[in-house]
């Protein structure tokens, strides 16, 4: 492609990365869970094993994706999970080398992150949380879980009260919250394929906000950037990803992931694949 310069010669993939970033106009990153995962925030192994022994050993869950979509018989056992859940996923998260490093790299350009997470990984590394959407939810946020109307909360007092006294994976019944407005009891945050979520006014003001950025940009030489997105949920960014690319011949669609997943014919010319260890990559391409 003529319009990237960085692309006429070969380097290695964090040269590639820093030299695309550079030479951009705009910057549309989408961020999945391998991003999450890249800088420790794992869903399997000892983080998973040494936070929930007794559920694992109750249920068998292989991971803590199965675990927190497991339909629970009952609202304490449900929230003494979850509480457990948010207290490691976003209450205690702390900063994540590689997200602090992306940050400080694309926030040179004009810029706008959407991510399918529901972790607490952007807050802690210090990104302008206005430029940020969380597609998905939070999973700090609470919701109706009758989606009787459309606003969420927060209450990380009462996140940490549930898991400080909870017994044998049951939270007391007078910790449960319940929805101010039917009474129907509250359930996090988070878009599932069933369901969706409760999407409130910031979400849906953020979510224009993002729109508007894509279009502003849409005939620029943009950089596409998805990292560590899989295939769960490609609607919110790899396939809006392929579109923007696609209608725009300056446009850059760049995927770091470890695994390789197929692509559009049409946009392979204008795509570069980066294979490498994600963190790493990142890495090496800010200090460089
Ligand atoms: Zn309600």
């Amino acid at each position: 492609m003529k319009v990237w310069k960085t692309l006429e010669q070969k380097h290695p993939e964090s040269e590639i990365l820093k030299g695309v970033l550079d030479e951009a106009d705009a910057v549309v990153v989408g961020i999945g869970a391998g991003m999450s995962a890249a800088d420790g925030f794992t869903y399997i192994g000892e983080r998973f094993n040494s936070n929930f022994p007794d559920f694992i050993e109750k249920y068998k869950w292989l991971d803590m994706l199965q675990a927190s979509l497991y339909k629970f018989s009952t609202w304490e056992e449900y929230w003494a999970f979850q509480s457990r859940f948010i207290k490691l996923n976003y209450l205690d998260q702390p900063a994540g080398e590689a997200y602090i490093a992306l940050k400080e790299m694309i926030e040179k350009k004009p810029y706008y992150v959407i991510t399918t997470n529901a972790d607490n990984a952007f807050y802690a590394a210090g990104y302008n949380m206005d430029k940020v959407l969380y597609y998905q939810g939070e999973y700090v946020r609470l919701q109706c879980s009758d989606f009787c109307h459309d606003k969420t909360y927060r209450d990380d007092d009462l996140i940490l009260e549930m898991v400080e006294k909870q017994v044998d994976m049951k939270i007391p019944s007078e910790l449960v919250p319940h929805c101010p407005e039917c009474g129907a009891p509250m359930e996090k945050n988070k878009r599932t394929a069933e369901k969706g979520m409760v999407e409130d006014d910031a979400f849906n003001a953020q979510r224009d906000d993002y729109n508007a950025f894509l279009k502003a940009h849409d005939s620029d030489k943009v950089i596409y950037l998805e990292i560590g997105v899989g295939h769960t949920t490609p609607q919110f960014i790899k396939h809006p990803f392929w579109r923007q690319t696609r209608q725009n011949e300056n446009a850059l669609f760049v995927t770091m992931n470890q695994k390789s997943y197929r692509i559009p014919e049409a946009i392979k010319p204008q795509t570069v694949f980066l294979t490498d260890d994600i963190k790493e990559t990142i890495l090496n391409a800010h200090n460089n």
